[in-house]
């Protein structure tokens, strides 16, 4: 059967990456995880100490970034100018200061091209917020998952405690809340469902159920071709 591309969208912590990676290995598909990407621009500009609205100064930075993207079991490597940036990228304040980024042009002219040609061959399941709307609007599949931004938060709490960190669960809601509205709101590639996305609200699901329903779907999908 034709390798196809899997474009999974929708806001921060709604399951996408945790089932994008699941369901790229179920098919033996590529997983390319495109916030890492404005993540790892991010933490370029953090480092930099630039101020991310200087059109000057970003696209000084941008021009001397390169970021690669490579697969492991476990999930991408994202190397910053040859430094792995995997874990940097994750830290809470990284977030926000991707999301504000991320709204730039020339940042997303950059990047998406860099996923155009990632996910040109086909056999790969992409997640982000502009996948299905933007970067591969001829996708051959097309989720958008969503959960109360509650379930959302406690999702990312725990994995933030998991990590060791002593999150706040109020600030933790409150920063996903920005983030979301930031990315819904933007002139550039808002956040918003594909017309021919499949909707999934994945409050009521495990990872692992979650993971079976994108499968039947693709199933489903695959039979009709
Ligand atoms: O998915 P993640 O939370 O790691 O993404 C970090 C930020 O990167 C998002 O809040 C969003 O602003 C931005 N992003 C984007 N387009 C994508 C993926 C992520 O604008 N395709």
């Amino acid at each position: 059967m034709k390798r196809i591309i899997i474009a999974i969208d929708g806001p921060a912590a709604s399951g996408k990456s945790t089932a994008a990676k699941l369901l790229a290995r179920k098919l033996g598909y590529v997983y390319l995880d495109t916030g890492a990407m404005y993540r790892a621009c991010a933490l370029a500009a953090k480092r930099a100490r630039i101020d991310i609205t200087d059109p000057l100064a970003l696209a000084a930075l941008m021009s001397r970034i390169k970021i690669r993207i490579s697969f492991a079991e476990e999930g991408n490597i994202i190397e910053l100018n040859g430094e792995d940036v995997s874990s940097a990228i994750r830290e809470p304040d990284i977030s926000l200061l991707a999301s504000a980024i991320s709204a730039q042009r020339l940042v997303r002219e950059k990047m998406v091209e860099l996923q155009r040609e990632m996910g040109r061959h086909g056999g790969v399941v992409l997640d982000g917020r502009d996948i299905g709307t933007v970067v591969f609007p001829d996708a051959g599949l097309k989720f958008f998952l969503v959960a109360p931004p509650e379930v959302r938060a406690r999702r990312r709490y725990l994995e933030l405690l998991q990590k060791g960190l002593k999150p706040l669960y109020a600030e933790v809601l409150q920063e996903m809340i920005a983030r979301d509205e930031a990315d819904s709101s933007r002139e550039l590639a808002p956040l918003v469902p594909a017309e021919d996305a499949i909707h999934i609200d994945t409050k009521d699901y495990g990872i692992e159920e979650l993971t079976e329903l994108l499968h039947r779907h693709f199933l489903k999908r695959a039979e009709g071709q």
